[in-house]
Order: structure tokens, then sequence, then C-alpha cells
């Protein structure tokens, strides 16, 4: 099974000022910081407001965690916070531009400046909503890749690199998909005054934004498979940006409907316990050994993926079908997850339409 492309919003190396795997919440273990100097607990309260605020996003871990500056009387800080339960409040806070108390967090030693102190937020902090501070909201600017247009991009590729945009989103024939058991992907048009370019939007990014919403996109990475696409990751901000309105333009479609499935031919694939290596199933065999790191299991322990190549009706290609498509079909059509059964029903299902994106991998089912 070849996965399509994987999801980065977990790169957390070279753009995240935190080391995630010394930071895990209630872990009393002393973080290794760049100074070696031990976490501060601060019990004294900080009133703020909150700027740049990231989703909800997870860790390789799963450990749930989003990003804010902190703009205090005196100075600004780069938070992280692993109590999701804190977004809304601040996310209210930052859409008031109204202050915030917070107390119970710890200060860390910046990862890239050991004279600047980060903000831990974590199962201790407390928040309250302020009507006034004793200062002002300040505008804060990103420390940002220069701004881009969209048909430099389109033209130049620059893949891999991480760029700023400014323009508007449109959700219009867009589907979410589920991409594995963690995460789900959705591909939106996003439009500037040079062109359009499809976004693909990672878990926590696909409810943040809204349908003709204007935004200042900051920190998103270009992905060349094979044409320019932009992709969400661990960094990327969202921020409104009130001033450019500008009406859709006619756009490439994303997606595209079929009904009517000619030919059915599927496979199974196991992922290895401890590397997560995808491998075809060797029929007979009892014992699966992993080609990548060498360990050996029973067949039967592990999960079966399947992925189906079917012909459609109005397609030249062929439309790949994933394994959480293939369940959403099951899930729709009553049908078991065996092939004997998902082909019987799916070769004779003559009303539902599928979803097929760009790259004729099939995104869902109406
Ligand atoms: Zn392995």
């Amino acid at each position: 099974m070849v996965l399509e492309e994987t999801p980065n919003f977990i790169n957390l190396s070279s753009t995240y000022p935190f080391n995630m795997e010394e930071s895990q919440p209630g872990s009393s273990k002393g973080g290794n910081n760049a100074n070696d100097s031990p976490k501060k607990t601060n019990n004294s309260e900080m009133l703020a407001y909150v700027h740049n605020l990231s989703p909800v996003k997870k860790s390789k871990r799963q450990v749930s965690y989003f990003n804010c500056n902190l703009q205090s009387q005196d100075q600004s800080f780069e938070a992280v916070a692993f109590k999701p339960e804190l977004h809304e409040t601040m996310k209210e806070s930052t859409e008031n531009k109204s202050p915030i108390k917070i107390s119970g967090f710890k200060r860390r030693a910046n990862y890239r400046n050991n004279q600047q102190q980060d903000i831990e937020l974590n199962k201790m902090t407390k928040i309250t909503m302020l009507s006034e501070a004793p200062f002002k909201y300040k505008s804060m600017k990103v420390d940002s890749p220069d701004v881009m247009k969209v048909r430099s991009i389109l033209d130049n590729g620059y893949d891999r690199q991480m760029v700023s945009i400014v323009g508007h989103v449109d959700l219009q024939n867009t589907f979410a998909m589920k991409f594995n058991s963690n995460s789900r992907k959705k591909d939106i048009h996003f439009n500037d005054t040079t062109g359009s370019i499809p976004i693909t939007l990672w878990d926590g990014f696909i409810d943040s934004v809204t349908n003709g919403g204007s935004y200042t996109i900051t920190n998103i990475m270009v992905r060349m498979i094979p044409h320019p696409i932009l992709s969400t990751c661990s960094s990327t901000l969202f921020n409104n940006n009130s001033k450019i309105v500008k009406p859709a333009k006619t756009l490439l479609p994303l997606f595209q409907k079929y009904c009517g499935v000619q030919s059915f031919e599927s496979s199974k694939s196991v992922k290895c316990i401890k590397c997560n290596f995808n491998a075809t199933v060797n029929p007979g065999a009892n014992i699966f050994t992993c080609s990548e790191c060498g360990v050996k299991s029973k067949y039967s322990s592990l999960p079966i993926y399947f992925t189906a190549k079917v012909k459609v009706i109005g397609n030249e290609e062929e439309v790949t079908i994933f394994h959480y498509q293939l369940k959403e079909f099951a899930a729709i059509s009553g049908c078991d997850m065996t092939e004997d059964a998902l082909s019987d029903a799916i070769l004779n299902d003559e009303k539902t339409t599928i979803v097929v994106n760009q790259k004729n991998v099939c995104v869902t089912f109406l």
C-alpha cells in the first residue's frame, strides 16, 4: 500500500521551540533545556493578551497541545499549552482582544535564545477572563517568511519551503477524509489576487477556517505532489484578515464525482507493530516478518488494511480506495469488511457517488 503523502503537522524539530519529549504534561522529570536550568514553577499570576493562537494539535505521542504568544505588561512570550480545555477561553480572548489572568504556569528557557523565557501552560494552569488590564492590547508582528503570491508558488515550486500568503479560502465542494486512525485531512481552495492553489488542512486546522474567510497564513509548507499544494504543519498560523475581500474566481475542481463501479480489485496489507512498515499480506503464511526492522509477529494479531483499485464510469484512470474510505462505504451499504462482501456491494451499487481527488484517490462517498 502506497500512502499518497505523509502528514507533516507533527514536524516539530525545526520549527518548534519546545522539545516535546521532555515536556510531557504531568511529568516531573526536569527538562534538559539549552542552559540546563531546571523548570521553574511560578505561582504568581500573569496578566496577558493572547496572540497568534493555534488550533489544538496532537504530537506523535498523541499529546494534545496548542501554541500562542502572550503579551504581558512589558514583554511578550511564546507559549505552549498542554491543557486543551484552556483553548476556548483563549480563543475568546483573542477574538475580543480581552486580557486574561493566568496562574500556575511554568517558565522555560527559550530554545533559540537563552536570554528569553517561554511559558508552559499545563494541567495545573488556571485562566480567567478579565474585562480590562492596566496595559493595552498591542498588535504583534508574526516572525514570518515574506508573504508570497500564489502565482509565484505555482510557477517556481519551492518544494518543502515554508511560505506565508494572504488571501481567502473557498470551502465549496470540498471534503474531509480520514487519513489514518489518528488524522483527517481536507483539501480546500486558496485564492489571492494572482491565482488559486489547493491547501491541505490537517486535523485541528480543518474546522478553524470558514468559507470565504480572508486570512494571513504564516508558515505553511509547499509540497510538490506532483503539482504545488500547500500543507499545514505544527507552526502554521491562520490570522483573520478583514481587509481583503475578494470574490472567488473560477476554480479548478479539486474533486470529481463518479457513479457506478465497473471493476474491483483489492489487496490486503498489515502494519508492523514496531516500525509501522506497510507490507502486503502473504497468503497462507502464519508469521509476518517485517522486512524493515525484522520483527516477527502473528498475522492474526495484526490489523488488516484493505486497498481497492476500481474502474469507474467516466474515468479512464483507476481509482484507489484506501482502507478508511472502504470502511466508510461498508458503513453506508451495511456490508462486512471482507473482500467478497465489499466487491459485491460496490459492484452492485448504482446510487452512491464516489468523490475522487486529483490523484484519483477516493476521499468520500455521497
Ligand atoms: Zn518493522
